[in-house]
């Protein structure tokens, strides 16, 4: 009996009894760079950007990776290699697109609270559009541009008032939620944006969620962007771009999300329908672009059985996976070898101080200590959310493309973890009063 590929995973397959990314055997991988370790495919990530690409064949279309998902430097590059622009979400996010290859003109920046210095620092840069989220920043970056001599690109971002019926947390186009600018007020800060002399309006966009598997929220959220597109046109104001935004899901435990390419032939319909299809068209895809392209492979340390529950203590822990304690997320967990023998129930766990320190319930696992697991569908908001609680250092990455392997990030060590630290006498502050 040979193990059952990971569903809906093609870049990650067993070869006999071992599991393999591309070309490579994972537990080589393991073997040079320790565990806990992600590893991420190329062509999984490339195969993915594909889906879109179809599904916009034809089409004046800009993908922008939501690089929040996973801001390695080395997957930046892929996704900058392959012409996609980038949805930043703060100066950091900038300054990492820059450094791995990506053009600031490409680059569009969303976000509720973003500073006056990262405005600056944008507006240096050059980059494409500001996704403006409240009446309030739109009248601040109009100064600060002005403050530069130069006008700011600037798209308001409208928050549709449709329920993706995903994760709460995770939902962001809903009237209570603190994301863009509510549907009736859309069509005043429009006007107010014309009359402001620091920013050129060139866009609209919108942003419903995150982990949506159902095409209904995104054909309502479609249709209402539409509306507002046709009522700020009829009163005089040109808007060159619509960006649809990201939040489509991926299969992470039997979910059917729509494939990206045919929910965008859908899509475009409708625009056609309406007359917008030639329009310069922008989304912001992440986590379905990244998500199910990573793995994180971890050893297993002890096996705790218990009367009412058997641990699986893992070495990998909530600072490298924080998806199932912040969301109650679910993640694949399977053997990276076959081992012979009757598999047990097991709540694997990691070895941080919390309850919430869970990765995957009740899994049935035929596991050892000292065996290999691998984390699936880890390519998304894990590392770009991991932490260093309880003084943990943060994982190492590897890219795998083909039958090469690339290290993207070391290990994080202690003393990268105690840098810029000091005791208390050694750093007195110097205060300007
Ligand atoms: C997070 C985010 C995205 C990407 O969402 P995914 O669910 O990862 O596709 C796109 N746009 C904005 C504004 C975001 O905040």
């Amino acid at each position: 009996m040979t193990l059952q590929n990971p569903p809906g995973q093609p870049h990650f397959a067993y070869r006999g009894n071992e599991l393999f990314c591309e070309e490579i055997r994972l537990s080589d991988l393991v073997r040079a760079h320790g565990t806990p370790l992600f590893v991420y495919s190329k062509s999984a990530m490339l195969a993915a950007l594909a889906a879109y690409q179809r599904g916009f064949a034809g089409r004046n279309v800009q993908i922008c990776y939501a690089m929040k998902a996973n801001p390695a430097l080395g997957v930046i590059q892929v996704f900058a290699e392959a012409g996609c622009g980038f949805d930043i979400v703060s100066g950091g996010d900038m300054d990492r697109v820059l450094a791995a290859g990506g053009r600031a003109e490409k680059i569009i920046f969303s976000g509720v609270g973003k500073t006056r210095a990262e405005m600056r620092r944008a507006l240096r840069a050059g980059i494409g559009c500001f996704n403006v989220e409240s009446e309030a920043e739109l009248e601040v970056l109009s100064e600060v541009a002005l403050s530069m001599g130069v006008a700011a690109p600037v798209s308001i971002r409208v928050n549709p008032n449709v329920d993706p019926k995903t994760h709460p947390y995770i939902s962001t186009g809903l009237k209570d939620s603190k994301f863009g600018v509510a549907h009736e007020r859309v069509l005043p800060t429009y006007q107010r944006a014309v009359k402001l002399a620091g920013v050129r309006v060139v866009g609209i966009d919108c942003h419903i969620g995150s982990q949506i598997t159902q095409e209904g929220p995104y054909l309502d959220a479609v249709d209402r962007m539409l509306d507002l597109v046709e009522a700020i046109e009829a009163a005089g104001i040109p808007l060159h771009h619509i960006d649809f935004g990201g939040g489509l899901g991926i299969d992470y435990h039997g979910e059917t999300p729509p494939d990206a390419g045919l929910l965008w032939q859908k899509l475009l319909a409708r625009l056609d329908a309406r007359g917008f299809g030639q329009r310069h068209l922008m989304i912001e895809p992440g986590r379905s672009l990244v998500g199910n392209a990573g793995v994180c492979l971890s050893e297993v340390l002890y096996l705790k059985p218990g009367e009412q529950k058997n641990f699986c203590i893992i070495d990998a822990a909530m600072n490298d996976l924080p998806r199932p304690a912040m969301y109650q997320a679910f993640h694949q967990i399977v053997p990276l070898n076959r081992r012979p023998g009757a598999p047990d129930t097991y709540d694997v766990v990691g070895p941080i101080c919390e309850s919430g320190d869970w990765i995957g319930h009740d899994r049935s696992l035929a596991v050892q200590p000292g065996d290999l697991l691998a984390v699936l569908s880890a390519g998304a908001y894990c590392m770009s959310m991991a932490s260093n609680y309880n003084s943990r250092g943060r994982a190492a990455e590897i890219l795998v493309d083909g039958a090469q392997a690339y290290v993207i990030r070391q290990r994080e060590t202690i003393a990268d973890q105690m840098q810029g630290e000091s005791l208390v006498g050694q750093m007195p502050t110097t205060l300007f009063i």
